[in-house]
């Protein structure tokens, strides 16, 4: 048994090894959740609703306005329990420096990715946390394979890395705009999954939302970006464009969703019309990954018990 927790762990052989480390681990609490070893389970909170492999994703039957018979003001009160939730496994997680957790957001524009990003993670340590907010790539990024830009910003042990965008814009508005032949497109399914395989087989857990709102609701994001003075920052007249486009992008993300929901790293659909039943999914859903995942903190290197500090 080695004297450090963490440094056992990185010297484990990634894969096998710590996927039945973390089934030991899980296996005797009282919680009985084991997102961590079967992620399909991991949204204990009702309302999300998980692709489960091998199933076709129907979003047309999923309701974007779901609000779990909460109210606004009881769903914020939870939401603060769920972050403190998070707050505390990421120490345990950061300290532990063995694992990590990516978080990655897909939505149609006005979607909710930057806000549940900003609801979500408020009080969480800075230092172990990385947002990254993917755009159209850059000439260096094209000149690569799709993958190379997102798999250089996947997360270090120990860290919770959030995609705002993700390697999913590949067979998303890549494909909506016809930007490289389908056959190029059809493809990247089974190497996106190859590569989140990879990922988690390396310590990484990979967790993946998808803001579900309907199109009435998009309007209405649109004009109240239109309208307010202090949204304007956040209005792309280009949205509108890609508004008439709103079946393709349905039918990509669809495809999307059915595709790569894989064991290791299935979709979770949040109905996200209402902006707090929304952060309130998404935060329990990570706080109980986190709890699954159990990290713990490494014990003392030696011995400490009868140490005094000196003056
Ligand atoms: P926003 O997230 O609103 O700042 O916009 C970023 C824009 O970059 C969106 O229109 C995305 O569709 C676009 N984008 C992100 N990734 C890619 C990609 N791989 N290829 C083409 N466009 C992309
Ligand atoms: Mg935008």
């Amino acid at each position: 048994m080695s004297k450090h927790h963490g440094k056992h762990r990185r010297d484990q052989p990634p894969g096998e090894t710590s996927s039945s480390a973390l089934q030991r681990d899980v296996s005797h609490r009282k919680t009985g959740k084991v997102a961590g070893v079967d992620p399909i389970l991991a949204p204990a909170a009702t309302g999300i609703v998980t692709v489960r492999p091998g199933t076709r994703c129907d979003l047309g039957s999923i309701d974007a306005d779901a609000g779990g018979g909460l109210d606004k003001e009881a769903a914020k009160a939870v939401l603060a329990t769920e972050r403190a939730r998070i707050a505390a496994l990421q120490e345990r997680l950061y300290a532990e420096h063995a694992r990590s957790l990516l978080v990655v957001f897909q939505a149609i524009d006005t979607g909710g990715k930057d806000g549940s990003i900003r609801a979500v993670f408020e009080g969480v340590n800075p230092q172990g946390c990385r947002v990254w907010s993917f755009k159209v790539p850059s000439a260096e990024e094209s000149d690569h394979d799709f993958l190379w830009r997102y798999h250089a910003k996947a997360p270090a042990r120990g860290m919770i890395t959030v995609f705002n965008r993700s390697h999913y814009e590949d067979v998303l508005v890549v494909r909506v705009k016809d930007l490289v032949a389908e056959p190029v497109w059809r493809a990247r399914y089974a190497q996106i999954n190859d590569f989140e395989r990879m990922l988690s087989a390396s310590g990484t857990t990979v967790l993946k939302f998808f803001l579900h709102i309907s199109k009435d609701e998009q309007r209405e994001r649109l004009e109240a970006r239109i309208a307010d003075p202090d949204k304007h920052w956040k209005f792309d007249p280009a949205d509108l464009v890609e508004r008439k486009a709103w079946n393709a992008y349905q039918a990509a993300f669809a495809d999307a969703l059915t595709e790569c929901s894989t064991p290791q790293a299935p979709w979770h659909v949040v109905p996200a019309n209402r902006k707090w039943y929304r952060n309130l999914l998404v935060a329990r859903t990570i706080a109980d990954t986190l709890e699954a995942m159990d990290p713990r903190f490494p014990r003392a290197q030696a011995d400490i018990s009868g140490l005094t500090v000196p003056d």
